[in-house]
């Protein structure tokens, strides 16, 4: 098959939704295998070595955060969490522990793309290690190499901590990060109950770069998780 975009696993015991994902993945011309137990996941993981795991939170034997912990002490795979609307807190915590987006049932199949499309773009990137200096979205430009913001290509001055958040934003482009990932990567891992800077520093970025603070188009909130940084690709 000339057009296989990659294996995805799908880790789901609930038998409809994985009729609903396994007609959605292949008919836009990804392979696609499943799993009904953590177990089984681990195995399928490490046997046939998928693209992209998309992992359900409520298993019937090990939960999906306990799925994800081990998952991570070995694989880098990016893995895109699915969870029920009462699994808010396991999958912040999920996150935290190394997936890299997630899903609230029930989602659209044109949502589910659009992540897979980021998930998988941004792990090209990192095996690439073909990290583009510059950073182009809507009218901003951000130059990675010598620090510079542009506005409507005029230089915009951000603080250091600023800067950094952005740059940090613009490294997950398209994914959420969590509070927590944020806190410890601009200000370091003492800081992470510090999440009202984050929303000062936020309010700020957007002040200086959205031309609607209050309707942001690019740094988006995602409400009791984090932020994201929206690309053309979502
Ligand atoms: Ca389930």
């Amino acid at each position: 098959m000339t057009d296989d975009k990659g294996l995805i696993l799908l880790i789901e015991d609930e038998p409809q939704m994985r009729r609903f994902l396994k007609i959605t993945i292949q008919s836009h011309g990804y392979r696609f295998s499943e799993s009904i137990t953590g177990q089984d996941g681990l195995i399928q993981l490490a046997t046939r070595n998928p693209d992209i795991v998309l992992l359900d939170l409520g298993l019937p034997d090990i939960d999906g955060l306990e799925v994800t912990k081990r998952m991570r002490e070995w694989s880098q795979v990016p893995i895109i969490v699915i969870s029920a609307r009462d699994q808010e807190e396991d999958k912040i915590k999920a996150l935290d522990e190394g997936a890299d987006d997630y899903l609230t049932k029930p989602f659209g199949a044109g949502e589910l793309m659009a992540r897979i499309r980021v998930a998988i773009r941004h792990q090209l990137k990192l095996s690439t290690n073909s990290e583009e200096s510059i950073f182009v979205i809507e009218n901003v430009k951000v130059d990675l190499c010598k620090r510079q913001v542009f506005l409507n290509d005029t230089e915009v001055h951000l603080t250091p901590i600023e800067y950094r958040l952005l740059a940090t934003l613009i490294r997950f482009a398209g994914k959420v990060i969590t509070h927590t990932q944020l806190m410890k990567e601009v200000w370091g891992a003492s800081y992470v109950q510090q999440t009202h800077y984050l929303r000062i520093y936020m309010a700020q970025l957007r002040h200086k770069l959205e031309e609607n603070p209050a309707q942001p188009r690019f740094l988006i909130n995602e409400p009791g998780i984090g932020y994201r940084l929206k690309t053309d690709a979502y």
